[in-house]
C-alpha cells in the first residue's frame, strides 16, 4: 500500500476526527470511503470528545432544538447544521405504554419509542440527515441509495429540501405507499428486477463506474456518516427517561446498522458521564421470513448465512445484513438475544399496538412488538425491568399488511338499522 502523499482536503464535520476500521483500527482521513484499505473491514466515525465537560454538554443539549440537532456535538456534522435546509427529524415521542404493558405482563415500565412521526414517517430521516451533511462536505451533487422502501422516501425528501438531485434504487415490488412516497419528491426512482441484495450489489457497481461520479450513496459510500444517525435514538431514549439508561431495548434488524449504532450511542453517553454506567440488554428483532441474524444467534454461530427474504416486513428484508456479526456480538455481550416472528404474528402485533396505545406501526413495528411478546413468553426478556420497544415506521405505508381490517358494519342511516346490526 503506497504512503499517502497528497494532502486530504479538510472538511468540517464537527467532532468527527477520522474514519477508523472496526476490525483493525486503521485510521484514514474523513472522506467518502466505507471499507478499510488494509483489511476491507467497515469504517466508522472516530470522534474527539475530549474537550467536553459533562454538565456543560448536558446543558447545551437540553437548550438545543427539539430535533436531532440538539445532539450535534456528538454527530459528524458542522456546528451550524441546524441553520442549513434539511428535514430536522427526531425528538419523537417516547410513549409510556401502560396498556400494552398490561397485555404483555410487563411490570417494570414499558415504553414505545415511536419514530413514525418523522418527516417521511420512518426512522430513516435520522440517518439521511447525517449523510446529507457528508454529501455537502464532499461536494456531491446527487444523493442516492439502495433502499428497502423507507430510505428511498427519506433520500428523495432530503435532496428536495437541500436542492440536490436524487436518484434512488428499490426492488421493483415494494408496497405502493413506499413507492409513491419515494416518487412524489420529484427525484428519479428506479425499480430493480431483484431483491434488496441485488439492488445493493448494483449500487456498488455504479459507485465504481464513471456514471456514478459525483453521487453520494447514503448507505454505501456515505455509510459511515449515515450510520451515526441511529445514535440519536439512543440519546433521545435516555434523555427522555431523565438521562437514564433503559434496562432492555428491542430493536429491529435489517442490515443491523441501527442496532449497532444504538449500542454505540449508549456507550458514548456512559463514557461522557451523561448517564450512569450500568448494564443494559439489547434484543434484536427479525421476521421469520428474513431471519439470518436470528438463525445465527440461535445456532450459536458468529457468521450470518444469507437468506432469500420472503416476508411482509419488507423494510427489514435484507437477506445478507452487513452488520449481522456485530449484532450477534452486541446481543451476546449485553445478555440480550435475537428472535423472530411469523407474518401472522407481525399482523397481530400491529393490531395489538394500535388497539392498546393508538400507535399504527408499519410491519417493522409489528416485528418488534411481536418479538417482545415472544421474548417475554420464553423468559429471555425480564418483564420486571424497564423496557423500550422501537417502532420505526408508519402503518399507512404498509396498509396491505392489515388489509382485512375495515368496516364493522354497513347500515342504512336510521336507528333500526343500527340496532339490527347489533351496535346498540
Ligand atoms: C431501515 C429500517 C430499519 C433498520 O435498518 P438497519 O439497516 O438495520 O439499520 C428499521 N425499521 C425500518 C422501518 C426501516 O426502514
Ligand atoms: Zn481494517
Amino acid at each position: 500500500m503506497a504512503v499517502q502523499t497528497v494532502a486530504t482536503p479538510t472538511v468540517d464535520l464537527g467532532p468527527a476526527a477520522a474514519l477508523s476500521c472496526r476490525e483493525c483500527g486503521h485510521r484514514v482521513p474523513l472522506g467518502p470511503v466505507f471499507a478499510c484499505e488494509e483489511c476491507f473491514g467497515p469504517l466508522e466515525i472516530a470522534y474527539d470528545f475530549s474537550a467536553y465537560d459533562t454538565d456543560k454538554l448536558r446543558a447545551r443539549i437540553e437548550s438545543g432544538p427539539a430535533n436531532i440537532w440538539r445532539y450535534a456535538p456528538l454527530l459528524p456534522v458542522p456546528a451550524d447544521v441546524a441553520d442549513k435546509p434539511n428535514l430536522n427529524p427526531g425528538w419523537t415521542p417516547l410513549v409510556k405504554a401502560d396498556r400494552l404493558a398490561r397485555e404483555l405482563g410487563v411490570t417494570g415500565g414499558l415504553f414505545v419509542k415511536d419514530d413514525s412521526g418523522n418527516p417521511t414517517h420512518s426512522f430513516k430521516d435520522r440517518v439521511v440527515a447525517q449523510a446529507l451533511e457528508a454529501a455537502r462536505a464532499f461536494g456531491f451533487t446527487t444523493l442516492s441509495c439502495s433502499s428497502t422502501g423507507n430510505l428511498a422516501g427519506a433520500v428523495g425528501a432530503a435532496a428536495a429540501r437541500a436542492g440536490l438531485r436524487s436518484c434512488v434504487f428499490i426492488p421493483h415490488d415494494l408496497e405502493q405507499g413506499k413507492v409513491v412516497m419515494a416518487a412524489v419528491y420529484g427525484g428519479e426512482l428506479v425499480g430493480i428486477e431483484g431483491n434488496y441484495d441485488d439492488v445493493n450489489r448494483f449500487c456498488s457497481e455504479l459507485i465504481g463506474d464513471p456514471a456514478g461520479e459525483g453521487w453520494g450513496f447514503v448507505n454505501v459510500n456515505l455509510r459511515p456518516y449515515y450510520a451515526e444517525g441511529s445514535k440519536t435514538l439512543a440519546y433521545e431514549i435516555c434523555e427522555q427517561l431523565g438521562w437514564k439508561l433503559p434496562d432492555q431495548l428491542v430493536v429491529p434488524i435489517a442490515s443491523g446498522s441501527q442496532l449497532t449504532k444504538i449500542d454505540k450511542g449508549l456507550k458514548e453517553l456512559i463514557a461522557l458521564g451523561l448517564v450512569e454506567d450500568k448494564p443494559y440488554k439489547i434484543f434484536g428483532a427479525q421476521a421469520e421470513g428474513c431471519s439470518p441474524v436470528s438463525a445465527a444467534f440461535k445456532a450459536g454461530h458468529d457468521v450470518v448465512r444469507p437468506q432469500k427474504p420472503d416476508t411482509i416486513a419488507k423494510s427489514l428484508a435484507i437477506g445478507n445484513p452487513a452488520d449481522g456479526p456485530y449484532v450477534l456480538d452486541i446481543a451476546r455481550r449485553t445478555g440480550g438475544a435475537v428472535e423472530d416472528v411469523t407474518d401472522p404474528q407481525i399482523v397481530d402485533a400491529i393490531k395489538l399496538l394500535a388497539r392498546t396505545e393508538g400507535i399504527f406501526a408499519e410491519t417493522a413495528g409489528g416485528v418488534t412488538v411481536g418479538v417482545t411478546r415472544k421474548l417475554i413468553e420464553s423468559g429471555a426478556l425480564d418483564p420486571s425491568l424497564t423496557t423500550v420497544v422501537l417502532n420505526t415506521g408508519d402503518g399507512l405505508k404498509t396498509l396491505d399488511a392489515v388489509a382485512g381490517t375495515g368496516l364493522t358494519a354497513t347500515i342504512r342511516p336510521n336507528l333500526d338499522s343500527f340496532r339490527e346490526a347489533g351496535l346498540a
